[in-house]
Formats: C-alpha cells, sequence, structure tokens
C-alpha cells in the first residue's frame, strides 16, 4: 500500500514549506532567518525561570492572558483586540482556517514571505499572486474575491514598507480578511497598526521572534477588531501558548525599552553595511527590516551564495525565478557584519 494514498491528494502532491536552514555547525555566521543577533531582556530569562517549576503541571490560560493584557497596553488597544500565537505563522494559519473554504480566493503580491501560498495550498484555496514591486499594493489584487490578502509590510524579502493610506485604501475596497504581516514593523520608521481600529477586516500581525530577540521561543500577537478576535480565538488550539512562553512574553512587553535598544543598534548597522556595500556598486535595496536585500544577478547570486557558505557565512538565497537574482542577509552584530563583507569581497 502506497502511503501517499492516506493523505489527502493535494497534500500528498504538495511538496511542504521548506523553512531557511537551522545549521548544527555554531561556527557558521547565521544571517539567514532574520534573527536578532542580541539576547533578549533578562527579565524574560528571569520570568522562564520562575515558572519552571510546580506551575507547569498546571495548563496555561487559554487565551494568554497576561500576554494579551501588556500587549494592549504596550500597543493602545484593548485586551479583547488581542490574540496570542505560537508564533506568528501560527496566527497566519488560524486566519486561513477560520475564513478560507477550499476554492475560495487567497491573494497577495509577489514577491513575498513564501509561507503564504503553503498556507493558502494546505487551505485548498485559489490562490491569486500578483507580480508587484517592493512597497507597491498592487491595482491588480482582487480586493473584492479574496477572502484573505496578505500584504507584508515591510516586506520580505526586499524590506521596503507599504504606505499606510495605500493599505487602509485597500481594507476599505475588500470584502474579505486583509491581513497585514508585520514581523518586521519593529525595525521601520512606522507602522499600521492604527487600521484595526479603522476597519473591522483587519488583522495586524506581530512576531516576537525578530525585535525581541525570541525566535526560540515561537509567539506572535495577531490585532483586530473584537468582533474578528473572537472569531479567530475558535480555531485556535486551547493551549496554543505554553506557560513557559506566556511568561516570557509577559516579561518582555515589561521591558519594550530593552527591544528598542536592540533594534537602535540592528538599525545603525544595517546602514552602515548597506553604505558599504553600495561603495562597492552592489545594488543594494534600501530596508525598513532587519535585513539587506542584495541583486547581483543570476547565476551570480547563487555562486556568492556558495562561496559566502565555504567561508562560514550562511545568507539566503531563494531558489525561484523571481528571487534567484538576489540574496536576503539578516543584519547580525557588526563583528558578523564585518565578517559578512570580508567573505562577500573573497566571493566576488
Ligand atoms: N511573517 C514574516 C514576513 C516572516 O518573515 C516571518 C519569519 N519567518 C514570520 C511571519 C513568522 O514569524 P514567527 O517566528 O513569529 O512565526
Amino acid at each position: 500500500m502506497s502511503v501517499d494514498a492516506l493523505v489527502r491528494a493535494d497534500i500528498a502532491a504538495m511538496a511542504g514549506y521548506v523553512p531557511g536552514e537551522q545549521p548544527s555547525d555554531g561556527r557558521l555566521v547565521k544571517l539567514n532567518t532574520n534573527e536578532n543577533p542580541y539576547p533578549p531582556s533578562p527579565r524574560v530569562v528571569d520570568a522562564i525561570r520562575a515558572e519552571a517549576g510546580p506551575a507547569l503541571a498546571r495548563y496555561p490560560t487559554p487565551a494568554s492572558d497576561a500576554v494579551r493584557e501588556r500587549a494592549a497596553r504596550v500597543y493602545g488597544l484593548d485586551a479583547s483586540q488581542v490574540l496570542v500565537g505560537n508564533g506568528s505563522d501560527e496566527l497566519l494559519s488560524i486566519v486561513l482556517r477560520a475564513c478560507v473554504e477550499p476554492g475560495q480566493t487567497v491573494a497577495y503580491p509577489v514577491p513575498t514571505y513564501s509561507l503564504y501560498r503553503t498556507l493558502a495550498a494546505l487551505a485548498g484555496a485559489e490562490i491569486v499572486e500578483v507580480p508587484a514591486p517592493a512597497g507597491v499594493v498592487p491595482d491588480g489584487l482582487p480586493a473584492t474575491d479574496a477572502r484573505v490578502t496578505f500584504l507584508c509590510t515591510p516586506g520580505s524579502p526586499v524590506g521596503r514598507s507599504l504606505g499606510r493610506d495605500d493599505l487602509s485604501a485597500y481594507a476599505d475596497a475588500a470584502r474579505g480578511v486583509v491581513v497585514i504581516d508585520e514581523a518586521y514593523a519593529d525595525f521601520a520608521d512606522g507602522d499600521a497598526l492604527e487600521l484595526v481600529d479603522r476597519h473591522d477586516n483587519v488583522v495586524v500581525t506581530r512576531t516576537f521572534s525578530k525585535s525581541f530577540s525570541l525566535a526560540g521561543l515561537r509567539l506572535g500577537l495577531a490585532f483586530a477588531s473584537t468582533g474578528l478576535v473572537s472569531h479567530l480565538a475558535k480555531v485556535k488550539d486551547s493551549y496554543n501558548v505554553s506557560r513557559l512562553s506566556a511568561a516570557a512574553g509577559a516579561a518582555a512587553l515589561d521591558d519594550v525599552a530593552w527591544m528598542r535598544s536592540n533594534v537602535a543598534r540592528v538599525r545603525a548597522t544595517r546602514e552602515r553595511v548597506a553604505a558599504q556595500l553600495r561603495d562597492r556598486g552592489l545594488a543594494v535595496e534600501p530596508s525598513d527590516a532587519n535585513f539587506l536585500w542584495i541583486d547581483i544577478g543570476h547565476p551570480t547570486s547563487e555562486q556568492v551564495y556558495r562561496g559566502l557558505r565555504e567561508r562560514g557565512v550562511l545568507v539566503r538565497y531563494f531558489d525561484s525565478v523571481e528571487l534567484r537574482h538576489g540574496l536576503r542577509v539578516s543584519v547580525g552584530s557588526d563583528a558578523d557584519m564585518d565578517r559578512f563583507v570580508e567573505a562577500l569581497d573573497q566571493s566576488l
């Protein structure tokens, strides 16, 4: 018997999402998955230690109330407008599970975060991908037909922000849910959070994985109207966020100043390295995120990716027609980036 026949035909046929590599070789300078080079707040570590005892015998509060309340305070919303997830990836998938039936439309501009395609395929959705330059909400998105539209700002892999007015106009035109994925918003000058109060169909997602230095924890936030959050909450696992994660997330939100100071360091390094690369004549897009997109051209890009790897520096190369002309490089510490630039010079 073929096990392929045991699963849904569309699942059997699909490749599955391939996340950026997490190498076991700790000596590699890891600039491939946009993690933060600096440690999380010591208050986070203390909170995890404090929770790591007898309390673990009990289930966590289903809605992660401590995180929700803090998030409401930090972001100026009501706690009923906050949904806490096991990473923002889980929140994206919750939105699709709650809103999209097989055959209904999910739309997004491309290139973008490649997980959207996998999640939409898992939902059995009709996928509409509209090519668009970085930083633009394209006219061709099917605002009336899409049950869910994903708009990533700042976008990955290029790092440009979408204009708040453009986002708002799209939300006005849309008859479905508009997910504004702000995984990298803390590294930008502005954000679109205020749209949550202005549009009942907007869901803004954030993550603790980047600016808060907690990718290993798995914690994300979704902000939306109270009514929409109450529906989304129905499809999440009852205890989707562990006690350790909830304690850590609450402590992280009690020490936002720590996050902001790390973000300031990353932004300063980003600008320094972007200028260095441009001085070498390389095409580096302006970035509002914690990564840089360097357009090197195909197939040089792949050769440079391999050259960097041989020299101990891991960056992200996307083997697709739309993206294989460039490399995405996460902004690490100054020392990491100096090693990157040196290895790049040798690889070029
Ligand atoms: N959105 C975007 C655009 C991302 O790049 C990522 C990280 N890969 C995520 C969401 C998911 O973040 P999390 O770690 O919170 O699941």
